[in-house]
């Protein structure tokens, strides 16, 4: 038997035109039209094609967005005082800085500048601590995406044991607290984890974000486990491949995430509907700060 496959791209598209229709909606019924800022520093060229992607995408469902573009040498204050402006602008629901910074930046001091409820990449640290908590306003955008991969598939969490393999603030980590939350019994393995096999092999659902080409084997899978491959990884002869390896895995599996075409699409998507529900609600006047969700 071969998995089925979890097809990131067709997803993010019935997401994308659900929430396009809340664009809409905000737009004609309210006159509000949801704005993302973007905040970019250096000229690191895989931050310039991420920026792109996301200005493309906020374009084609109904999203304004503007790019502030800093230099390599900015002064961290620049950034603080931009950051500062956005905060009141009225037409800006959603403010995020592309990482990675230069080294004269200390990341919490800029993302922690950012207003609580235009944190649509949820990085703020109150953010992170409304989820360890139970009350995240903004979920991070890739381990969102995965839960939604899940939930379209009508994937159950409650009860399996799930496998995280990394620990990375963007990814395993707050990966890790929604499944706990959506009541899995949890393990995370890092590149410390003594025979890493001993874990992947008791998992339910297995998610893994390593950055390490290919990582996880068929041999390494449980039969009939759903494999979420968060790995994005660009080989020498210029192909991209997972963490995961596809071909060993997808007959181990009952569900497996391809790369290119899983995790990748729904990063943005999830950013989009984080910044549309950042201005549906400024528009209902709704300030979540320090309330439940
Ligand atoms: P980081 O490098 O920040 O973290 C990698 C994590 O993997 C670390 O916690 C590290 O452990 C762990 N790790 C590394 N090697 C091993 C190993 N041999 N066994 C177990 N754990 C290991 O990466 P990110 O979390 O930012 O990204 C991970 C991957 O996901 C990358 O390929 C990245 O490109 C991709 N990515 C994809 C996105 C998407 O939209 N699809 C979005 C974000 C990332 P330790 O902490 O001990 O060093």
């Amino acid at each position: 038997m071969s998995a089925q496959i979890i097809d990131g791209r067709q997803i993010a598209a019935s997401v994308r035109a659900e929430w396009k229709l809340r664009a809409e909606k905000l737009i004609q019924s309210g006159g509000v039209t949801p704005g993302l800022a973007v905040i970019i520093v250096g000229d690191n060229p895989a931050s310039s094609i991420y920026v792109r992607n996301k200005v493309k995408a906020c374009s084609e469902i109904g999203i304004f967005s503007e790019v502030h573009s800093f230099s390599q040498d900015t002064q961290q204050q620049d950034v603080l005082d931009c950051i500062h402006a956005l905060n009141q602008n009225p037409h800006i629901h959603g403010i995020l800085v592309q990482l990675p910074l230069p080294p004269q930046f200390e990341n919490n001091r800029v993302i922690t500048a950012i207003a609580v409820e235009k944190d649509v990449d949820g990085f703020h640290l109150y953010n992170i601590g409304a989820l360890v908590t139970g009350n995240a306003q903004f979920l991070p955008c890739t381990p969102y995406g995965v839960i939604v991969m899940l939930e379209r598939h009508h994937i159950s969490i409650e009860g399996q044991h799930a496998v995280v393999v990394g620990r990375s603030n963007i990814v395993g980590k707050p990966m890790a607290l929604m499944l706990l939350e959506r009541g899995a019994t949890v393990t995370v393995c890092t590149s410390k984890t003594r025979d890493l096999s001993q874990f992947t092999k008791q998992a339910d659902i297995l998610v893994v974000a390593t950055g390490k080409p290919r990582l996880i084997t068929g041999d390494m899978v449980k039969a009939g486990a759903v494999v979420i491959d968060v790995g994005i990884n660009r080989l020498p002869d210029g192909t991209l491949c997972g963490d995961v390896d596809y071909e060993s895995v997808k007959s181990v599996a009952d569900y497996l995430t391809p790369v290119p075409g899983g995790v990748g699409p729904m990063t943005i998507t999830m950013l989009l509907c984080n910044t549309i529900l950042a201005a549906e609600r400024a528009h209902a006047g709704i300030n979540y700060k320090y309330k439940q969700v």
